[in-house]
């Protein structure tokens, strides 16, 4: 069901032979112009007409009501409630440490440069709804915009038939217990383009968030710079860099786990110990035909973008983890913890035996939207710095810009930009550099 990839022996980049999905972001890129066109000409219009072509749900309104959101939370199965508290309790915990101060820096007497985090304005957050439904994921969104001080917030998901074209009650009692009142029922693409352009319904956003599919990955390369964004966080993927010590049934257990997202999603053991490999392929096997979602998983094993790489040792496996970048990266090894020290390249990496990614889908603290697609060598998961941008404060008085009068004028000629120099020294009384 799932291959093999032998790379013992081989001295090339890795990244030539591991397993990659058939499309990528770039091909689905193209796909999803039109949509986002669409939705940028015509508005709401396009919103409802795509959401009926893709959702199968012809939408009244775009918004959801209010008293749809709140009784979604008095209607919450008390347990789910538990477990959502206790994931908000723990994301908050974390993320509030993220938050940052502000810093001033006197650069000289009378100069001082001051850093100072502001938070976004108003921000996008998608909750994917497709083949699975995300609550969780409104966590991971919310927690860290609400401690970045984002003062504008609006949730977005796709609508479920089978609720009445709302998004899914779950993720509505999720938005009430977060205190989120703005959600809208909109998916995919087209529920980025939303954002990034605005319609009569709802404010366009000066950022958007969150995971999704890879129309929503798509959607966010193709509309950056119109919109901010955070990672592509598109298809999920694991990577597991195990040795003989590793237990076969919880890498089995964990590689299904990811693929149960999605049928493009990535599932890649990287291991030196052929035993381990083969006993982890017969977990896979018994697991597989054992869950609920089977059919999916299969399909997201055996395709093109899960297998089992075969390594010389740790030393190789380590290079070709860090070539792989993974969106989540588990190490279970002999002194695990040694070796998650070394990784350079992941989303985030989970250590030892009892830190499988489940936990941080929902319940470490840590945020679980995270960079995929080899995303992870550049950009790191949602936090509360994604929501922040910080700005530079310049505050000289005369003497300390006379001081360094000469050296700005003398760089202003040197780039040919006299002008710049001349502003300087209408202050300072300056003729040239050499003054
Ligand atoms: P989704 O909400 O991302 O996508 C559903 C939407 O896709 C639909 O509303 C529809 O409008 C659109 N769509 C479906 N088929 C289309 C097509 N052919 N062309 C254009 N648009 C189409 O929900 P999903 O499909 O369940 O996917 C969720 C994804 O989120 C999974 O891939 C999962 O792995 C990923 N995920 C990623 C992270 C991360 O941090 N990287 C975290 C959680 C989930």
């Amino acid at each position: 069901m799932i291959s093999r990839i032998d790379l013992r022996g081989s001295s090339g980049d890795p990244r030539d032979a591991l397993p990659r999905a058939e499309i990528d972001v770039a091909d689905a890129t193209e796909r999803v112009r039109p949509i986002c066109d669409d939705v940028r000409h015509r508005g709401t219009e396009a919103l409802v007409e795509l959401t009926e072509r893709f959702d199968g749900v012809r939408l009244t309104d775009i918004r959801v009501p209010k008293d749809a959101i709140d009784s979604a939370l008095a209607e919450l199965d008390p347990a789910v409630r538990a477990a959502l508290e206790e994931s908000i309790r723990r994301a908050r915990k974390v993320h509030h440490e993220q938050r940052r101060q502000g810093h001033t820096t006197q650069v000289v007497p009378g100069g001082t440069v001051t850093e100072k985090w502001i938070p976004v304005n108003r921000v996008g957050l998608y909750v994917p709804g497709g083949r699975a439904v995300y609550p969780s994921s409104v966590i991971m969104n919310v927690v860290p915009a609400q401690e970045a001080g984002v003062s504008s917030l609006a949730v977005t998901s796709p609508p479920q038939k089978d609720f009445g074209g709302l998004p899914h009650p779950t993720i509505l009692a999720a938005c009430a217990l977060l205190g989120v009142d703005e959600v809208y029922a909109v998916g995919g693409a087209q529920a980025v383009a939303m954002f990034a352009y605005g319609t009569a319904d709802c404010e366009r956003a000066d950022m958007v968030t969150g995971p999704g599919n890879i129309w929503v990955a798509a959607a966010k390369r193709l509309l950056k710079g119109v919109i901010g964004i955070d990672a592509e966080a598109g298809p999920t993927e694991i990577a597991v860099l195990a040795d003989a010590t590793a237990n076969p049934d919880y890498v089995a257990a964990d590689l299904i786990s990811q693929a149960e997202h999605d049928v493009v999603a990535a599932s890649v053991l990287v291991t030196p110990d052929e035993a381990l490999a083969e006993a982890v392929t017969e977990r896979l096997a018994a697991r597989v035909a054992a869950t609920r979602h089977s059919e999916r998983v299969r399909e997201a094993l055996s395709g093109p973008q899960s297998g089992i790489v075969l390594v010389d040792d740790l030393e190789q496996g380590l290079a070709v983890v860090d070539a792989y970048a993974a969106e989540h990266l588990e190490i279970m090894t002999a002194d695990a913890p040694a070796w998650a020290a070394r990784v350079r390249n992941a989303g985030a990496i989970f250590v030892g035996d009892h830190s499988p990614v489940s936990l941080g889908d929902y319940a470490a603290g840590s945020n679980h939207v995270l960079p995929t697609g080899g995303c992870a060598c550049h950009t790191g998961g949602l936090s509360v710095q994604t929501f922040l941008r910080g700005v530079h404060i310049v505050e000289y008085d005369r003497d300390a810009l006379a001081d360094v009068a000469h050296h700005v004028i003398t760089l202003a000629e040197a780039e040919d930009l006299p002008a710049h120099g001349e502003a300087v020294a209408a202050r300072t009384g300056h003729r040239s550099g050499r003054d």
